[in-house]
């Protein structure tokens, strides 16, 4: 079978190089040039790329089942493979350190040596399709004829919107990332850590966490509401370096003694959560000789690091369809059914999350009336030890979000006393605007909202 795939990312070539190793003639197309020999690869078309992740235990898995060889280079590059403790269940696997940067490096040079995948540097400007289906893609204005498309164009992905149906759940979160790489010094212990994947802080209208790559590198990252003008400036490095000595833990990790930065603060752009089915724009049946992939399919705000590892599970599970399915163009009907018992959920459960914490920024209480978000049944479990019994299964996405219902009256109950989760030791969001407008007049930035403020105090 002929397939073409559109992307090169981490399902494109994940699906890509098993689809080759199962005897098909594969292209996928990526208008990214891949990783430079040398320096920063831009990768313009992935705007998370040098932003942090965290690596879920199920990314190593399937990279291990279906890519070895990916597997192997991404150790050799540096991945570190991590453990938790769990009580009453010992050690169970927690995911590796890395950074993306790595991981993909790792992908894009084991494609290199797969046997009947190429890759090439091309764009994607839409699909060719007759008699209903569709029979391949045009690449940079030609035509190119494939039995299977597979869409693995991302969370922005647009290459098939001819046909495809948009997204009908989700949208803009509210949430946006600030982040900046920094790298332990030769011999320096790692900060504190509040998981072995990460160190979090919870405030009154912001977070901060730390994500611990491979080698001594971590991410720092605040999340802030996109709606709050005063903490965008947290973009500008003093603001943000103001704002790291100002936070306990961020202090500890980002103490020059111990780290220095390797990026520039590196500012997000806005978060959101979409699931788009596979159904077509006409008739809403799955179009024959396309199936969607990835987070074309589920994008998840990343702050709980899924996103790879529904692209990887959906990726398995599409696998395994294409090696029962007679006619491989017609796995988008069956793909589609898993993906809406299996990935959504996921993203109503960040809808929900996400939705529920930018209200309570905001200065809104939690709402009683209706089911709790995820997050805030996970806190009662201080309060309320059977909470904590019952989550393993949710935590590490081996069951789906409607595992914490059971225990959703216990964390009602717990919140129904008046009990609130403490926020963490730090500034508050009021303490961290006076921080950042201190530091960007003591460096003299002019940034668009200082200005009118003493624009508006001159006028007074
Ligand atoms: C800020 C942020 C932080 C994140 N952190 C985490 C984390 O900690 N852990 C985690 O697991 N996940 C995280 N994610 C999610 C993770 O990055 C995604 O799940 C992952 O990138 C999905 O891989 P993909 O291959 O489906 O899509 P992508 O990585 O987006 O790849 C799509 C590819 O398609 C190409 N493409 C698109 N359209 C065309 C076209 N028309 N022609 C040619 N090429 C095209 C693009 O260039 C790109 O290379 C984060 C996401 C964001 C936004």
């Amino acid at each position: 079978m002929r397939v073409a795939i559109i992307g090169a990312g981490p399902a494109g070539l994940l699906v890509g190089s098993a689809l080759a190793g199962r005897g098909h003639d594969v292209l996928a197309v990526d208008r990214d040039a891949g990783p430079p020999r040398q320096g920063r690869w831009a990768r313009r078309g992935v705007m998370q790329f040098h932003h942090a992740h965290g690596f879920r235990p199920q990314v190593g898995q399937v990279l291990q089942e279906e890519w070895p060889a990916a597997f192997a280079a991404w150790l050799t590059l540096g991945a570190e493979p991590i453990s938790f403790d769990i009580p009453g269940l010992g050690q169970v696997p927690g995911g590796h350190r890395s950074r993306r940067d790595t991981f993909e490096r790792a992908l894009r040079a084991t494609s290199d040596d797969v046997s009947g995948l190429s890759v090439q540097q091309a764009h994607v400007d839409g699909l060719l399709s007759s008699g209903g289906r569709v029979r391949g893609v045009i690449v940079d204005g030609s035509r190119l004829e494939a039995d299977l498309v597979v869409d693995a164009s991302g969370r922005s992905g647009r290459a098939v919107n001819d046909l495809r149906a948009p997204s009908t759940v989700g949208g803009l979160c509210g949430m946006a990332y600030v982040d900046r790489q920094y790298r332990l010094l030769d011999g320096a212990e790692p900060g504190p850590m509040t998981n072995p994947l990460a160190w979090q802080a919870d405030f009154d209208g912001y977070q901060a966490i730390i994500f611990l790559h491979e080698r001594g590198h971590f991410s720092v990252l605040l999340v802030r509401p996109t709606a709050d003008a005063a903490l965008k400036d947290l973009r500008h490095p003093a603001a943000f370096e103001a704002a790291c000595r100002a936070i306990p833990g961020l202090a500890e990790w980002t103490d020059p003694a111990r780290a220095l930065p390797v990026t520039e603060v590196l500012p997000g752009g806005p978060l959101r959560n979409a699931y788009r089915g596979q159904e077509g724009i006409d008739e809403r049946s799955v179009v024959p000789g396309l199936v969607s992939v990835g987070d074309a399919v589920a994008t998840t705000t990343p702050t709980f690091g899924r996103g790879l590892a529904t692209t990887f599970v959906q990726v398995r599970e599409l696998l395994a369809l294409l090696d029962s399915e007679a006619d491989p163009g017609l796995v988008g009907e069956p793909f589609d059914a898993w993906c809406q018992d299996n990935m959504l959920p996921w993203v109503l459960d960040h809808v929900h999350m996400d939705g529920d914490l930018v209200r309570r920024w905001r200065g809104g209480d939690l709402d009683l009336t209706r089911r709790l978000p995820s997050d805030l049944i996970l806190s009662a479990a201080t309060e309320d030890p059977r909470i904590g019994h019952a989550s393993p299964g949710y935590l590490s996405m081996l069951e789906l979000p409607s595992s914490l219902d059971a225990v959703e009256p216990l964390a009602r109950a717990v919140y129904a006393s008046g009990w609130r989760p403490e926020y963490s030791s730090g500034p508050t969001r009021n303490e961290l605007v006076e921080i950042i407008d201190a530091a960007l007049r003591e460096r003299g930035v002019d940034t668009p909202r200082l200005n009118s403020q003493s624009v508006s105090s001159a006028r007074r």
